[in-house]
């Protein structure tokens, strides 16, 4: 009889927070509800410890900490959106809790100081992606990876060619072909900078060279993505676009929990396709990489300026196009540092700043 296991879910009422919930509900053998930040709605649910509020008010913050370092917790479930999620997500590795990470931005900010604070229990990703690179590597040495393969849907414009890119509206861009999410995640599949951050996620880690990931178009989103062998094998994961299954595998590891999904249905999924990206069109991925290669303070500058500029976007402010264009324009101006968690946070800090003063020329 396997233990209960006491979870702590940070963003308890956004949608991966929800869907973790629902896993917690259909496993009550061996999960159990420890704690949990909700923003203004509340999660409606009974447990030692249920917080209200936003990070960055110092009780919010505080209380946060007690419950991520509490003896009794034993995993934390990120789903703070953004770069907010940092600090608590260190709290936690400090205290040796198990991390089951569906925030990126923590890794793309921080990965180098994140994987070494997490030692050899690593960290289990909710991202799909690398949920399924994970599940390829299980049982694998790392000598015989040779590439990551992330595969992109593409997000709703990679199939119109001739779509301008400056005429996008808000409504365009947050109508997801395949998968329901959040706001900022569903802007980032559309610049595909989501895939862009997902290969500096993916380079922290699995400890891969970032020439070593490669990004390939699969508008059926069937293929969750793949890796390479030095023997030319290629294994890849395939799944139902549902998030309740790298939540159940991050949760249960190194078990699997029984229906946690329905499988895909092999004869109904029809053919599977894939596309190089066209690099040209949709720039984030060259420019997160040359970002995450430059190393330092600018893969936070790059997730803070693009946060910054979503979000300018959304509110009307700037064009859809304008989005990268903002992200590139920061990372020209940024001056360099970064190497510790304070410069690093100081980086996050200057870019958004940076952002706003610009936002009127940076259109
Ligand atoms: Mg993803």
């Amino acid at each position: 009889m396997t233990r209960l296991l006491n979870i702590v879910i940070l963003g308890a009422t956004g949608s991966i927070g929800r869907q973790t919930l629902d896993v917690i509900d259909r496993n009550p053998e061996r999960l159990r509800l420890f704690g949990l930040t909700e923003g203004r709605r509340s999660a409606s649910r009974h447990a030692e410890y249920v917080i209200q509020g936003q990070a960055g008010e110092p009780d919010f913050d505080a209380r946060v900490n007690e419950m991520v370092t509490d003896p009794r917790c034993d995993l934390v479930v990120v789903a703070i959106p953004g770069a907010r999620a940092l600090a608590p997500t260190m709290a936690a590795l400090e205290a040796e809790k198990q991390i089951a990470l569906a925030t990126k931005e923590v890794l793309v900010m921080a990965g180098a100081l994140v994987m070494k604070a997490a030692g050899a229990g690593g960290i289990r990703p909710i991202d799909s992606e690398h949920s399924a690179i994970w599940q390829c590597l299980w049982g694998e040495r790392k000598e015989s990876i040779r590439r990551l393969i992330i595969t992109a849907s593409g997000g709703p414009f990679w199939a119109h060619p001739d779509l301008d890119l400056d005429q996008v509206t808000v409504e365009q861009a947050l109508n997801h072909p395949r998968w329901s999410m959040g706001p900022k995640v569903t802007v980032d599949s559309a610049t595909l900078m989501n895939k862009g951050l997902e290969v500096i996620e993916a380079h922290h880690l699995f400890g891969v060279p970032l020439n070593n990931i490669s990004v390939v178009v699969h508008p059926q989103s069937a293929v969750h993505s793949l890796v390479e062998f030095v023997d030319g094998s290629l294994k890849a994961q395939l799944g139902r676009p549902d998030m309740r299954l790298p939540i159940s595998i991050a949760l249960a590891f190194p078990d699997r929990l029984a229906d946690a999904i329905p499988p895909p249905n092999l004869e109904e999924l029809g053919p599977l396709e894939f596309y190089p990206l066209d690099e040209t069109r949709f720039p984030a991925v060259r420019l997160a990489r040359r970002a995450a290669h430059a190393g330092g303070g600018r893969p936070a500058v790059l997730n803070a300026a693009n946060e910054e500029a979503v979000n300018a976007f959304l509110a009307g402010e700037i064009p859809f196009s304008g989005i990268i264009r903002t992200v590139e324009r920061t990372l020209e101006a940024f001056a360099g540092g970064g190497e510790d968690l304070e410069g690093i946070l100081e980086a996050d800090r200057w870019s958004r700043a940076y952002v706003k003063e610009t936002r009127g020329i940076l259109r």
